[in-house]
């Protein structure tokens, strides 16, 4: 099994030479180390056991840095509920050990290998069956299926206590393994993609090597598949994809088919380019789809090409920890960043294999069309915003884009928008809660609405006391519409009314002002910050740190129950 790109996690600065020398190996893995320890990191985490346990949900293999212990008690408390697990390995600070914890069937053994030949050290391999035969049978490689666990665990025993093997059909990677063969051998090892009853002494494995082509899509697709498949008498696990024509590709029963199938799809433009693989025998069947057996397992990223897909997605603030799970797997997975330099930068750091596309901050039109077009090439692009994307930013140009546009490339895009956590959000999250009863979200700029509209809605927002939420407040080219957007808020409200102005909230820097209209000036505001106007109701009252916390209550007019 080939695995994703590996974390390496470090605890100390004298990790790093070290850490430096995994990356040689796995040149896209980042290197995530402690903040206020390590400098020069990657990634920076503040707290271990978090990053440990998020990572290894995430089904990330990781490698870290530090005693095998702390590994083992961190991860403790969530062995027990998996099945699959990434690779875990524990690594000497100095790379004097390597040692494969968990992951066995995931290839840290492998891994194990590759790290230990590249800091000159032996690896510590305890699982017999590897030492004995040098692979591990119950871990193919890609292209390769174990027909079942069970009976591949009895069959690494027996082979450990003594019985001899035979193998049918070809398998290139056991050709190299020193397992016990002999022509006679009671116990047999069979390779092929042909439907079949595995024998008491027989071990299945199924190379990826077929395709099965929807010509039509008709109901119930999986159990059609499924059955074609059955009638065919090609075994379901030896499918490596689905492949249909490209006007196909926005349809949600083929999707569902080959999330249901456990493989991908793919989309190719003419079904004789196809047709021209050397060695493929092709079955008709009777429905509408054609079953492709390749004499080797396939690679399926050289045929045809994936639906594209597009993530508008929401960054939050800043801070790492405000940015909802989603979004970073996006980021994982992306070939393709657009967005604000600034943006862009903060959402990474990147792989090599990912490509940037930065552009300045008012291009926004010109930028969606441009992540439609490489989305419906096949790539898999992020636009991104910060805070959220559809509070003042990328979702809706990107929709607009989409509106505007015929091409039916673009409209097949798998497009998904991800939420964030907005400033106003993350303002009023460190001031308390003065959005805690109804309020009014606006950006004061006019660039892209008249400034008549924004006063009328000033006024009438203040009018009907709302708490008020202002976004991009005043900048170089904008100076004096915040002085007149609080003249207007005057009119409606006390001096004594609490202002809350955040500014580079979840940034370096961040810093919480709590004042009052008649206090705050326009010279307190820049267009980082986010300013929230207290209604009528809004209160303050000491924190014990010396600041102090504003909300608004739940209700209105007379508390209840007094
Ligand atoms: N989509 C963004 C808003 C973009 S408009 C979101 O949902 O947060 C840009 C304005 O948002 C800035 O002028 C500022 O008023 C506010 N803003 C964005 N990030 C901020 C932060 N980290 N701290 C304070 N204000 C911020």
């Amino acid at each position: 099994m080939t695995h994703s790109t590996p974390a390496i996690v470090i605890l100390g600065q004298g990790s790093l030479a070290t850490a430096r020398r995994l990356q040689q190996v796995y040149p896209a893995a980042l290197i995530h180390g402690l903040g206020g320890r390590v400098e020069g990191a990657d990634r920076v985490y503040q707290e271990f056991g978090a990053t440990l346990r998020e990572l290894y949900q995430q089904d990330t293999p990781i490698i870290a840095l530090c005693a095998a212990g702390i590994v083992i008690r961190t991860l403790a408390p969530l062995l027990l509920e998996k099945g699959a697990e990434p690779p875990v390995l524990a690594v000497a600070e100095d790379g004097s050990a390597v040692v494969p914890l968990l992951g066995g069937l995931g290839g840290v053994n492998d891994m194990a290998r590759e790290i230990a030949a590249a800091l000159e050290v032996a690896p510590a391999i305890t699982t017999s069956g590897e030492l004995r035969f040098g692979t591990c049978l119950l871990n193919p490689p890609s292209g390769y299926t174990l027909g079942d666990l069970e009976t591949g665990k009895r069959f690494v025993s027996d082979l450990l206590a003594g019985h001899s093997v035979r193998i049918e059909g070809a398998a290139p990677w056991l050709e190299q393994a020193q397992l016990p063969e002999e022509p006679q051998a009671r116990r047999s090892i069979h390779v092929g993609s042909v439907e079949r009853v595995a024998s008491p002494d027989e071990l299945l494995i199924y190379p990826r090597c077929v395709v099965v082509l929807v010509s039509a899509v008709e109901a119930d697709l999986t159990n059609a598949i499924r059955a074609a498949m059955q009638h065919a008498n090609v075994a379901l696990q030896a499918l490596a994809c689905l492949v249909a024509a490209p006007d196909q590709m926005a349809c949600p029963a083929l999707r569902e088919a080959a999330l249901e199938l456990g493989v991908p799809l793919r989309f190719v433009a003419s079904a004789s380019d196809f047709r021209a693989l050397p060695g493929v025998t092709f079955i008709e069947t009777a429905r509408n789809m054609t079953i492709a057996v390749a004499p080797q397992p396939l690679d399926v990223t050289r045929i045809g090409r994936p639906r594209g897909r597009l993530a508008v997605i929401g960054l939050g603030p800043g801070a790492a920890q405000l940015m909802v799970p989603a979004v970073k797997a996006e980021l994982a997975r992306a070939t393709d960043v657009l967005g604000y330099e600034t943006y862009v930068r903060m959402a990474g750091p990147f792989r090599p294999d990912q490509v940037l596309h930065c552009t300045d901050n008012r291009e926004e039109m010109q930028r969606a069309r441009h992540a439609f077009e490489l989305a419906a090439q096949g790539r898999s692009v992020i636009v991104v915003s910060s805070g959220d994307p559809g509070v003042f930013a990328m979702a809706a140009a990107v929709l607009e884009a989409l509106h505007e546009s015929s091409d039916p490339g673009w409209h097949s895009v798998d497009l998904e928008i991800l939420p964030g956590v907005s400033a106003s959000l993350a303002t009023a999250a460190l001031a308390g809660a003065p959005l805690g009863h109804d309020f009014c979200v606006m950006s004061l700029s006019d660039n892209l609405k008249p400034w008549s509209i924004i006063e009328q809605r000033l006024d009438l927002a203040a009018q009907a006391d709302l708490v008020l939420a202002f976004y991009n407040p005043i900048s170089r080219s904008r100076p004096w519409q915040l002085g007149r957007a609080l003249e207007i808020v005057a009119q409606h409200r006390t001096a004594q009314t609490p202002v809350v102005l955040g500014r580079d909230v979840g940034r370096p820097g961040q810093a919480l002002r709590v004042t009052t209209l008649g206090a705050l000036t326009s010279d307190q505001v820049d267009m980082r910050t986010m300013v929230l106007i207290g209604s009528s109701t809004t209160c303050t009252f000491p924190r014990s740190d010396g600041g102090e916390w504003v909300y608004t209550p739940r209700w209105y007019g007379e508390k209840p129950g007094t």
